[in-house]
């Protein structure tokens, strides 16, 4: 039977973090992912000579939390803020930041413009905290938007929040959000992939130790504390665990009856985000545009190559475009073809010379893309900790977890909420 001070189940982002933080710390750490790969729902992939991110993956600012202790930095490219970007509404392609050209074309007017100046200020009086239980639509309606800003702000709610649904996104969350959204935003070099590299490289400098195709059947708990797991009948002991799973689906690795009845309620009702991914890679490369956003249907793309020229083989280009949908929607997999279908139309007819040129494309239909949607019933507040109650030494690093952010800067975040309270606890402990 081997002993470790950490066992951490799950190789994503929010597994790879918190075993570097622990590992780099001292603690003999054990890395275990079901999966041949590691990265979860940020893996990438190379498929003919193209670097392909899980759908469009931008970075935000929360990776700093786990790096900057570590002693790492990261190749980031920015994105230009604004430009390069397409917006299209109702039928006319806007090139941004060209706000005169949205004035002209009646996507906003001045007097928009006046009374979100007017109201914007106001709302930094307060923390973003006490906005959390207000949805973005209450406050539009509040302040007498009409429908242009109303539309203006689902873009802005689904590039920042993965979640157009204003009526149930929290305006404090959105608020919070948008600051690390404005001042961070970027591109790993080489995708996702660079930062579990990084990641990897200082796991296994430390002596921590990382294995794949391992699949965690249970976390074991003697006497209300975690002291390891089971995989395939063999037991593997552990001072401490953290589960990095997605915190909807840790009654699949522990005995249910363990967890206090509400916990259990509230962890199986996170309701994350989902949609739609499109990836294409094209035989040449036919546009210069960086980024682009649709009103209606909910669309962001990114021509990934224009960013990142490595990502696609020399002359090539790589696009990706992503439609957030209710998963109800993604679940129904008829009526998610049906929307596919109209976004290719959109897309198409927005850059028509992209449907000759295809030389494979990837279409994944996600029941999960970030962990939870920051709506006024999941707001930091109301999301379960990274300790799991009544279970002591059991510890959870991911992104439906109330530390902050957005999808994957909670990974990060949590990673790093996770790893302090281990280091608090553990020297209370022993
Ligand atoms: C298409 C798409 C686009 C996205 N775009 C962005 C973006 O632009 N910016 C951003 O910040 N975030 C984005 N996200 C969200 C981001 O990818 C996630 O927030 C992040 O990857 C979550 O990491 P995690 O470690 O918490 O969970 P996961 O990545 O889900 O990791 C969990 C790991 O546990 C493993 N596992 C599960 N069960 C077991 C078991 N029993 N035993 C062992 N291992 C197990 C899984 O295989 C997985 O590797 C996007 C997500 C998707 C899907």
């Amino acid at each position: 039977m081997e002993n470790y001070d950490a066992i951490i189940i799950g190789a994503g982002t929010a597994g790879l973090c918190v075993a570097a933080l622990l590992a780099n710390a001292g603690y003999k750490s054990l890395v275990l992912e079901k999966q041949k790969w590691v990265g979860g729902r940020a893996r990438v992939v190379h498929k003919n000579g193209f670097i392909v991110d899980y759908g469009v993956h931008t970075l935000r600012g929360n990776y700093r939390k786990v790096f900057h202790p570590l002693g790492m930095e990261l190749h980031k490219l920015r994105l230009p803020f604004l430009k390069g970007i397409i917006l299209e509404d109702r039928g006319i392609l806007h090139k941004l930041p060209k706000i005169s050209s949205l004035i002209r074309a009646k996507t906003l007017k001045i007097k928009d413009i006046n009374l979100l100046l007017r109201h914007l200020g106001r709302l930094t009086l307060f923390k973003p905290q006490k906005y959390f239980n207000i949805s973005i639509k209450q406050w539009l309606d509040g302040i007498g938007a009409d429908q242009r800003l109303i539309r203006l702000f689902r873009v802005l709610s689904m590039i920042i929040l993965v979640c157009p649904f204003l009526e149930r996104a929290s305006l404090g969350e959105f608020l919070l959000t948008a600051r690390h959204f404005l001042t961070g935003l970027g591109h790993p070099k080489g995708g996702f992939r660079q930062i579990h590299q990084c990641l990897i490289w200082k796991i296994r400098k430390c002596g921590g130790i990382i294995q794949t195709e391992q699949k965690v059947d249970e976390i074991i708990v003697e006497n209300g504390r975690a002291v390891g797991v089971r995989i395939a009948g063999k037991e593997i002991r552990s001072k401490i665990v953290v589960s990095s799973l997605p915190v909807q689906k840790l009654h699949t690795i522990i005995d249910e009856s363990l967890l206090e009845e509400k916990y259990s309620t509230l962890i199986k009702n996170l309701r994350p985000t989902a949609g739609i991914s499109v990836d294409y890679g094209l035989k040449e490369k036919v546009y210069k545009e960086v980024m682009f956003l649709v009103s209606n249907p909910d669309v962001m793309g990114s021509f990934t190559s224009n960013i990142d020229p490595i990502t696609a083989p020399k002359g090539k280009q790589l696009v990706t475009f992503f439609n957030p949908l209710n998963v109800e929607d993604v679940k129904n997999r008829e009526k998610a073809k049906g929307k596919l279908n109209l976004l290719e139309k959109k897309i198409f007819s927005m850059f028509p010379k992209l449907s000759n040129k295809i030389e494979w494309k990837r279409t994944l239909f996600l029941e999960m893309v970030d962990g939870v949607e920051l709506n006024i019933n999941q707001t930091q507040d109301k999301r379960p900790d990274v300790e799991v109650p009544n279970i002591s030494n059991l510890f959870i690093a991911s992104d439906s977890t109330r530390a902050e952010g957005a999808g994957g800067d909670i990974a990060f975040s949590s990673a790093r909420m996770c790893f302090d309270r281990i280091v608090q606890t553990q020297s209370r402990n022993f």
